[in-house]
């Protein structure tokens, strides 16, 4: 057990009043005034945050402190996009804000990857981060920390504030709580100057200026006109599809979705974080019958899911005269690649309602054979994924690990699957059918690297289960410190590193010869589950799918902190795995 009591802590001085405008008192009487930072802890609280992810240091110390003497979990990283990666995480499987604290300038910065990440994949979370006092950072006299955060994270973030006095930490807060929840969601900036924090108030006063925004994700209904469009044509569909987004699965309204596949009879396609919203092998799932969709779909229905680059934005295979239906929240979607025919703009919940009530009155063309061609094209699909899981001689590439793996998780739907890599991700994607809805975190919208362990960490919180990442060598090593995090809040969190040794794999060749490694090749002999021992955690080092399969299962009974190092053969895996045509045109063989 480790000693998490800190006794005899050091006082963190507040830091000066300063510039906040405020008039403090000569001294500040701590029976009767408090300083913006218990302001802000207070804030947090009356708004119903749990859990608070961060990495603390000047200014921002105490707030910790203080958030966990208010009875807020703060849960502390050794890097901050980690902690934004587990806020983010926290916020898409929970629907309240994941809150990251940074400390000013590089802490800052770090975080904010995360949050623009956050805000590109529709995640509420809100980056709090404590910056220095904006009149030296304005006239750039230089000091300690100083950059002008707000204007940095402006442009990458769906709303960014800056609090300059503790006076107004609460509206700060509620503006935040909204901007991050309501319409599509996203990340949030929350800039908390020196002064705010350090400013006094008096209790009195502080306690009048506290307030919690009224209904702060308030529903919004589509037209009836809007509904009325979109069954006419789901109602002329020969070959109508629905395509669920993780923006369904965000929402939350798995028996709605239930009810309107049942209904209907229309197959459905999910989108990788959707995998699970209903099963994978759900007679009506389509998830094999991607290229099929795309060539034959006559209407296309989009379920909280953008036709962004993981659908050719609409161009390409997909059959040049199919028509579509969008239900999406956010109403600058709509027509962003190609028209759409039938927008319908609200939120989800309030849509299928009005859909699912709307139904009685429309008869469906859809035409029988279309279901038998996607179930008959299902049958063969899954023969080529078998033909792949089969074994291959040793030593282990991505597929046999995969039929381990995909043995034991398709065991344990509580689990909660984080996925990133290249083939690691592709045939992960692949290879493991999901069954409940939000059990499957990945690189999402903007297929980053980097994720794995801070949304491992978030997924512990926000679902107090199980959690398996199967991540890349590579992947693994941008968040690997943070099994640090992992063992010192003990948490059921079991990594599983497809070790092929290197990005893509291990057999780039250096093209000048000149004895160092390949800008691909990393250590294929790395003993990461020593990493995790060192921490106190449980490693396993597997060579073959047996080994896995008995460690992955060990490791999820065990509720505890686990890393698997899964040895691959070094020319496993393909160069960016299935996403290879993004790369510009190559004039030389990157592998042998
Ligand atoms: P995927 O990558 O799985 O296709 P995307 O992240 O591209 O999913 O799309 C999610 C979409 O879901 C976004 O356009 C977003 O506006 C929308 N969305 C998010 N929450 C809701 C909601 N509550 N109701 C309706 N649409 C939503
Ligand atoms: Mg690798």
């Amino acid at each position: 057990m480790k000693n998490t009591e800190i006794k005899n802590k050091t006082a963190v001085a507040p830091a000066s009043p300063g510039t906040c405008g405020c008039k403090p008192p000569m001294a500040p009487n701590p029976e009767t005034d408090m300083t913006g930072m218990y302001v802000l802890a207070n804030a947090l609280k009356a708004n119903g945050v749990e859990v608070i992810f961060g990495l603390v240091g000047i200014p921002v110390t105490e707030v910790a402190y203080i958030c966990q003497k208010v009875g807020i979990r703060f849960i502390s990283f050794r890097f901050e996009q980690q902690a934004g990666m587990a806020a983010a995480t926290y916020g898409y499987l929970t629907k309240k804000p994941g809150i990251l604290l940074t400390v000013s300038s590089l802490g800052f910065l770090n975080g904010l990857t995360a949050t623009a990440n956050a805000t590109v994949n529709c995640y509420p979370m809100i980056q709090i981060s404590g910056s220095s006092d904006r009149v030296a950072v304005d006239l750039e006299q230089g000091t300690y920390e100083g950059l002008d955060q707000l204007a940095i994270a402006k442009p990458l973030v769906k709303a960014a504030y800056r609090v300059n006095r503790p006076q107004d930490i609460a509206v700060g807060v509620a503006r935040a709580m909204r901007a991050a929840l309501s319409g599509r969601p996203g990340g949030v900036y929350l800039d908390m100057t020196v002064p705010a924090l350090g400013g006094i108030l008096s209790k009195e006063e502080a306690a009048k200026l506290q307030f919690v925004p009224v209904d702060p994700a308030s529903e919004t209904y589509p037209s009836q006109d809007s509904v009325k469009r979109a069954m006419e044509l789901i109602a002329s569909a020969k070959k109508p599809v629905f395509l669920f987004g993780k923006g369904a699965a965000y929402s939350q309204n798995d028996a709605k979705i239930k009810e309107l596949v049942e209904k209907t009879g229309i197959p459905f396609y999910s989108m990788s974080m959707a995998k699970g919203l209903l099963p994978d092998n759900h007679p009506l799932s389509a998830i094999s019958c991607r290229s099929m969709i795309m060539e034959q779909a006559d209407v296309v229905v989009l379920v909280g899911a953008r036709l962004n680059w993981l659908l050719s934005r609409g161009h390409g295979k997909w059959n040049p005269d199919n028509k579509y239906v969008q239900l999406d929240v956010e109403p600058t979607e709509i027509d962003c690649n190609v028209p759409i025919a039938a927008p319908v703009i609200g939120d989800l919940g309030a849509s299928l309602d009005m859909i699912i009530q709307a139904l009685p009155e429309y008869k469906l063309s859809m035409d029988p054979q279309w279901v038998k061609d996607l179930q008959a094209h299902t049958i063969e699909a899954n023969k080529w994924i078998q033909a792949k899981l089969a074994p291959s001689p040793e030593p282990m590439d991505h597929w046999d690990a995969l039929r381990a793996a995909k043995a034991v998780l398709e065991k344990h739907p509580e689990v909660t699957l984080i996925n990133e890599g290249a083939n690691t991700l592709d045939d992960c994607r692949d290879a493991i059918d999901m069954s409940v809805p939000r059990h499957r975190i990945d690189c999402a919208t903007w297929a980053i690297m980097g994720m794995g362990a801070g949304s491992a960490i978030g997924a512990a919180l926000a679902t107090g289960g199980p959690v398996v990442t199967i991540q890349g060598d590579s992947a693994f090593g941008f968040s690997g410190m943070e099994i640090s995090t992992m063992t010192n809040f003990d948490l059921p969190i079991t990594v599983c590193v497809f070790n092929n040794g290197g990005i893509y794999n291990h057999i780039g060749v250096n093209l000048s010869n000149d004895g160092d490694p390949a800008p691909t090749t990393l250590d294929l002999n790395a003993r990461y589950d020593m990493m995790m021992e060192a921490f106190g955690g449980k490693g396993y080092y597997v060579t073959t799918p047996e080994e896995f399969e008995q460690a992955l299962e060990a490791a999820i009974a065990s509720r505890k902190p686990t890393l698997i190092d899964v040895q691959l053969a070094g020319d496993a895996g393909k160069e960016s795995g299935h996403i290879g045509y993004l790369n510009p045109e190559p004039l030389i063989p990157i592998t042998v």
